[in-house]
């Protein structure tokens, strides 16, 4: 079968680019492969009481399938060059961000229109970080919540399957090159394309590496992100979340000098098992729908670690303390902050009388025992600082989930266009290692889509 593109993976950057492909030249054959399933199929097992951890299904519904590792997430789609990525590197900041506002437009047109969008610009409240030695970093956040994301998702798929042919259930084996294009292997047989747009995400990034080495594509290691995930009364941050929805807030600690960040904020929201690799990890989520609000505020925090010579293996390190967590707690633990400060264990009695109620069933543990102690310092000093700008956040009843880690695809040689050594074969989205958030992922989907369309 000959298509004039073959795009390989199904999440935000694979999706935009069909999108925007569709829109631009209607014309043109495009073919999408994913490894999951269509969305409506993708449900996972843990249901908390049949099955309540992960039973390795052959695909993650999870991570993979149409919507790629966001069909369930917040849907936070922020709208900056401050974080979630160095996309305005290759293509310039003001592009980057129109990219972003395009990408917000096309999700409201397709469901996401009656949600929030937040801004940090004129908030008084990067006065009163910078007053506490805390940075607050710029951007735009559109907050679609879990069930709203699905929706646009959903419209989406709607509009893209009646011109793109889609191949669930079928991850590509090889790319090779094939005269002027691409060829591509997998279950369903041989494929080729005059342009290959590749797109695999986190979950992909094993398969990225083996086509890097097998095309002679140059790649870099890259960082990872450790840490735990704060749950709190949502009343300690209300002043904060209900003004900005998602801060960012850095802090540079005074011991070390490290920079500690809070990561994917979740206003009433839950904390939430994260399955990488089987690896089992920590994260939160939030819903738009009043019913499913909580009483709790969730958010990470996250120290970065690079590594140069002779270890380059970030990811490496970050899922050796993850496994260490799950060695000592069959999951993920949770501690309460006063616990962790006076250098003892929590147990589940001491959890069951803490005044916050855990919206994860983790094992009650010591965190100390699992994350370097220069991180742990360093999560400890920035919780007393945020104490500053939301008095409560350092209460001995605060609970500390871990760990959180955030790992991130090696950074793959691209040129302005996204496009590899090769001609006509781009890499985007967080596959790449230039883009690890949803709108960042989106808009680079769109860039290289408008590029092949413009050719
Ligand atoms: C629980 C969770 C919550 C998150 N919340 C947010 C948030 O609120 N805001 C935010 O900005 N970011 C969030 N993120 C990150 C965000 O989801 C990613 O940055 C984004 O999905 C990246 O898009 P992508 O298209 O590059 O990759 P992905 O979304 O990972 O999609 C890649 C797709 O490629 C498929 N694939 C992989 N290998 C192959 C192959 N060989 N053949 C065919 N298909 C393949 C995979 O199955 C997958 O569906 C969250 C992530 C998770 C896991």
């Amino acid at each position: 079968m000959n298509y004039d593109v073959i795009i390989i993976g199904a999440g935000p950057g694979g999706i935009f680019s069909a999108y925007e492909l569709m829109k631009k030249k209607p014309g043109l054959s495009i073919a999408v492969f994913e490894t999951g399933h269509p969305l409506e199929k993708r449900k996972c097992p843990i249901d908390g009481v049949k099955v309540k951890s992960c039973i390795g299904c052959p695909t993650c519904a999870i991570m993979n399938g149409f919507g790629g590792a966001g069909a369930f997430s917040d849907g936070k789609y922020n709208i900056t060059n401050d974080f979630g990525g160095t996309l305005y590197e290759y293509i310039g900041r003001e592009q980057a961000i129109e990219l972003m506002e395009y990408v917000d437009e096309i999700n409201c047109e397709y469901g996401g229109s009656g949600t929030k969008m937040y801004s940090t610009s004129g908030t008084s409240f990067k006065k009163k970080c910078m007053q506490n030695g805390l940075t607050l970093l710029d951007a735009s956040v559109r907050h679609l919540g879990t069930d709203i994301n699905y929706v646009v998702l959903e419209n989406i798929y709607a509009a893209l399957k009646e011109s793109v042919d889609f191949y669930f259930d079928t991850p590509v084996d090889t790319v090779e090159t094939d005269g002027d294009g691409y060829r591509v292997k997998c279950k369903a047989g041989e494929f080729t394309g005059k342009y290959c747009v590749i797109s695999v995400g986190r979950s992909g990034s094993k398969w990225m590496q083996g086509i890097c080495e097998a095309l002679s594509i140059p790649t870099k290691s890259n960082r990872v992100d450790i840490g735990v995930r704060v749950e709190l009364p949502s009343v300690i941050f209300d002043d904060i979340t209900s003004e900005l929805y998602e801060s960012k807030i850095v802090y540079r600690t005074e011991k070390f000098e490290d920079h500690v960040r809070t990561f994917c904020m979740n206003p009433h929201g839950i904390v939430v098992n994260e399955n990488t690799n089987g690896i089992v990890t920590v994260n939160g989520h939030s819903f738009e729908d009043e019913s499913k609000k909580t009483e709790n505020t969730n958010f990470a925090l996250l120290v970065a670690k690079h590594f140069s010579e002779p270890f380059k293996d970030s990811n490496g390190y970050g899922e050796s303390i993850a496994r260490l967590s799950n060695m000592l707690g069959g999951g993920v633990i949770v501690q309460r902050f006063g616990d962790l400060v006076r250098g003892r264990r929590s147990t589940a009695s001491r959890i069951e009388e803490s005044t916050v109620h855990p919206t994860l069933a983790a094992t009650p543990g010591d965190l100390s025992l699992v994350l370097p102690k220069r991180i742990m310092d360093g999560i400890i000093e920035m919780i007393y600082a945020l104490d500053k700008i939301a008095p409560g956040t350092a209460n001995d009843d605060t609970l500390l989930y871990g760990v959180e880690v955030k790992f991130y695809n090696m950074e793959v040689k691209l040129d302005e266009h996204l496009e590899t050594t090769h001609r006509g074969l781009f890499v985007i989205g967080d596959g790449s290692g230039v883009t690890h958030s949803l709108s960042h992922a989106s808009a680079s989907g769109v860039y290289v889509a408008r590029y092949i369309a413009g050719n």
